[in-house]
């Protein structure tokens, strides 16, 4: 029996046109181009589709700097994978919109804005664009009736931006819009951002789902203290479990946040039936060492077993530092002590239940901190993504 991969990570490139002062990729501009040609890439497909992946992400880099990322995409379509493309939108034209409308598994396009400044924007990517140029994507997509979000890399720079966002998003038509935690790896390794800071966006993240989310979903029964449901929730990684990732060069990682070690090998030299293993072993040696090492706050958690520390990226990217795990669940807990729970606030979490409960096969266990429903905002009812 094949070990079952649900989803995969690929970056196709690892070039891009833009240089963003946080970007997490280990991004080569231009300088080292090391991208596998289509044809592995094809074969790379294959293997996955015998571990049975039903969902991929293509980043990069960009993925649009590829010139035959279409033809790959169609070659893909043949086995019935679904996908997604997380894209800079910069090198988006109407002419590639067009061909986007020829794919038959593309679940949605995400597009990143991160300042809701213009300028500011363009400042931090390196980038001399107009913002009606710019934006001009939005409305090709809408246009080609292919469902598209907005993603934003939260940073202390532009935490203050995401309600002014949201509503942007909404103007573009966007069926969600995604915030998340910039991780200190990368560019990013020189931000300061500690757990106040996440806990932070946290903070932020779900006031704005109560304030701009609508969704009508099925009832769930929640407790009168929502808070308490802190107890009943897991965050662990999934990384190497439900989800590997690829690099552009062939390599295996067991989430695309955390570089590959080259021990595991190459996906171009061996099946993924035997680099998993290899992976999943220097996982658990790796978290049974973090947890040996009493990290704070997890040594005495009860959880513990279970939960593993949770992120390993977030952990691991914070060397020099005493190792800290950035607990989600410690986080739930808090912020319900400090905020007044209104009904919409009861609704933002009845979303995210529901998106647990359905996303996952174990009611409450989350298996990746980024995939963590808090961090999505629904902007078209009942739009699921
Ligand atoms: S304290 Fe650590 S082990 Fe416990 S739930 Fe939080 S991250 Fe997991
Ligand atoms: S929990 Fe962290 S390390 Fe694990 S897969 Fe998710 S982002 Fe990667």
């Amino acid at each position: 029996m094949p070990i079952k991969i649900k989803m995969a990570d690929i970056s196709i490139t690892n070039l891009c046109n833009l240089k963003c002062k946080h970007c997490g990729a280990y991004v080569n501009n231009k300088i080292n181009n090391t991208d596998l040609k289509k044809e592995i890439f094809y074969k790379i497909f294959n293997d996955l589709n015998k571990h049975e992946c039903r969902f991929i992400i293509f980043s990069g880099g960009e993925p649009f700097v590829r010139k035959d990322f279409i033809d790959i995409l169609q070659h893909l379509d043949i086995l019935g994978i679904k996908y997604c493309i997380l894209s800079n939108g910069t090198l988006i034209t109407e002419e590639i919109v067009d061909k986007l409308t020829t794919l038959s598994n593309l679940a949605f396009v995400r597009i990143s804005i991160d300042f809701f400044n213009f300028e500011v924007f363009s400042k931090w990517r390196g980038i001399n664009l107009k913002d009606h140029d710019f934006y001009n994507v939005f409305g090709w997509l809408k246009a080609a009736n292919i469902p598209y979000g907005v993603g934003m890399t939260i940073l202390p720079e532009n935490i203050n931006d995401i309600h002014a966002l949201l509503i942007k998003s909404k103007e573009l038509g966007a069926f969600f819009f995604r915030g998340i935690p910039v991780i200190p790896i990368g560019r990013a390794s020189k931000f300061k951002l500690d757990s106040e800071f996440y806990y932070e966006c946290f903070k932020t993240m779900l006031i704005a789902k109560a304030t701009h989310e609508k969704r009508v979903m099925r009832t769930l029964l929640l407790p009168e203290e929502i808070g308490d449901l802190y107890k009943e929730v897991i965050f662990c990684c999934g990384g190497a479990e439900s989800e590997i990732s690829i690099d552009s060069d062939g390599s295996v990682s067991t989430c695309p946040l955390l570089k590959s070690n080259p021990s595991f090998g190459n996906i171009v030299n061996l099946p993924l039936s035997e680099i998993i293993p290899k992976i999943r072993h220097w996982k658990n040696k790796t978290q049974e060492a973090i947890l040996n090492d009493k990290i704070d706050p997890c040594w005495e958690c009860s959880d513990k077993p279970e939960c593993k520390a949770g992120c390993l990226t977030e952990i691991l990217s914070r060397p020099g530092e005493k190792l800290q795990s950035m607990c989600l669940k410690l986080f739930w807990q808090r912020i319900f002590n400090e905020i007044v729970v209104t009904p919409d606030c009861r609704r933002a979490v009845n979303s995210i239940l529901y998106d647990m409960q359905i996303n996952s096969k174990n009611t409450l266990v989350r298996d990746c901190y980024r995939s963590f429903p808090l961090w999505k905002v629904t902007l078209r009812d009942n739009a699921i993504f």
